[in-house]
Order: C-alpha cells, then structure tokens, then sequence
C-alpha cells in the first residue's frame, strides 16, 4: 500500500468529532477538488507525493489500535484494493473503522470485499459544483447508505448550497427517517461564511437533521499543518 502518513490525533469533524483515532492517510486520489488541502497525498501535482510502500501487516502493525478507532483516508483510500484486508484486520483488532471516501469510488465493490462490515462507517462526500467534481458523483453510493454512515457537504458558493437543499431533498427521499444516514455540512475553510449555511439550514424545514460542522483541526492548529 502507498502510505502517506499515520498519526495519532482527533477527529476534526464527522461522528467522532474531538474523539482520539489513529489515522492512515493512503495516496492517490480520481479527483482533484478545487479546495483540496492534501495535495501532498496526490500524484501529479506541483509537490510530489512522499510516500512508503507498505504490505497490509506493515499497515496494520504501525497503526495505533489502543483508541479503538481508526480513520482512513487520503487521497482516496478506496482506491486501494488491500484497503479490505486492512479493514477487516483492524477490525479483528477491535476497533471500528471511519473510511473518508469522496463519493466517485464504488462502495458497493469494496463492502462485497469485506467480512466485518459492522465495525465500518463511511463518510462519503458529495462534492458540490465549486468543487468542480459534482459530475463524477456516483448517485448509486448514496442509494446504499446505512443509518451509520455520514453524507459529508463542502459547501463553498451559494450554488453549492442550493444543489445541498436538492440533494438532501433526494436523500429524505429515499431513506425512511430511521435509515437514513447522517448529514453533516461545512464550509470550505476560509472562504465561505459558516452562518450564512447555518441560517440556510435553518430556513429549510427538508435539512432541519443536518447537523453543522467546523472543521475543528483547522482551529486547534495551523490549518496547512500535517499529521494532526
Ligand atoms: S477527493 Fe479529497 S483528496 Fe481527492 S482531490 Fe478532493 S479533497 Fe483532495
């Protein structure tokens, strides 16, 4: 596996928010947000990525396991295929395991690979249009969602949380309100008034279950800070 770093730290937002995880942060990532704050873990770009080459035990041996809990992310950690084994390693290890996907890797391909499903949670993204990948959203990830995972909005422009309104819309559409998995929602850091989102949410009886969110590691530390 292409391993960029792994740290131990909190949570910065999501379900586990302010809670100690050890993260594995894998490189390479099929999109290129326009807000992206690890471009260090993509190939491609201006800084090249620096990573180790690891086999899964490696993986596995130099992750903390003593929180219980374990965020996997990148780049885009589904696009590793050994991400499988990892996971059900760890979670054979006791712990339950946050995989940050990006909404445009198959979920369904990667569960079918996996025996210990229930120690998995996935915060899936929806990337909005300032993210400028909205068109490599794959809608079928959204339809198999269960009520322990988390639907992630970046909302950047006012058009972006126009498109969060529709797509929440569609959400409560499919999902029974017992079923239906979490929504969480932020701002792009630095560039977007948090309580502008906040009076949308409020204004908007359809998203009155979307909890709001800072990202809470950009205030504990210098937001272009790795490995926290
Ligand atoms: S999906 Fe995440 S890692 Fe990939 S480009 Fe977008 S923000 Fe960066």
């Amino acid at each position: 596996m292409k391993v960029v770093e792994i740290f131990d730290s909190i949570d910065g937002e999501g379900l586990r928010v302010g809670k100690t995880v050890s993260f594995i942060r894998l490189a390479g990532c099929n999109l290129r947000c326009t807000y992206c704050d690890t471009l260090y873990a993509l190939f491609g770009e201006d800084e090249p990525c620096r990573y180790t080459e690891m086999t899964v035990g490696e993986v596995f041996s130099a992750a903390n396991k003593s929180f219980g809990r374990i965020t996997l992310t990148g780049g885009e950690p589904l696009l590793h295929s050994e991400s499988a084994e990892l996971c059900d390693m760890l979670a054979e290890a006791g712990c339950e395991i946050n995989i940050e996907t990006n909404g445009a890797a198959d979920i369904t391909e990667f569960m079918s690979r996996v025996k210990h499903r229930d120690n998995i949670f996935f915060t899936i993204d929806y990337k909005l249009p300032s993210s400028g990948m909205e068109d490599k959203m794959l809608w079928s990830n959204f339809e198999v969602l269960r009520s322990c995972d988390v639907v992630k909005f970046v909302v950047g422009s006012e058009q972006d949380t126009e498109v969060m309104k529709n797509t929440v819309r569609r959400l409560n559409g499919i999902y029974a309100s017992s079923a239906r998995p979490h929504i969480y929602a932020g701002t792009v850091f630095g560039s977007c008034e948090p309580s502008k989102l906040v009076d949308a949410i409020l204004g908007d009886p359809e998203l009155k279950d979307v909890t709001f969110q800072l990202q809470i590691h950009k205030f504990i530390w210098d937001p272009e800070k790795r490995g926290v």
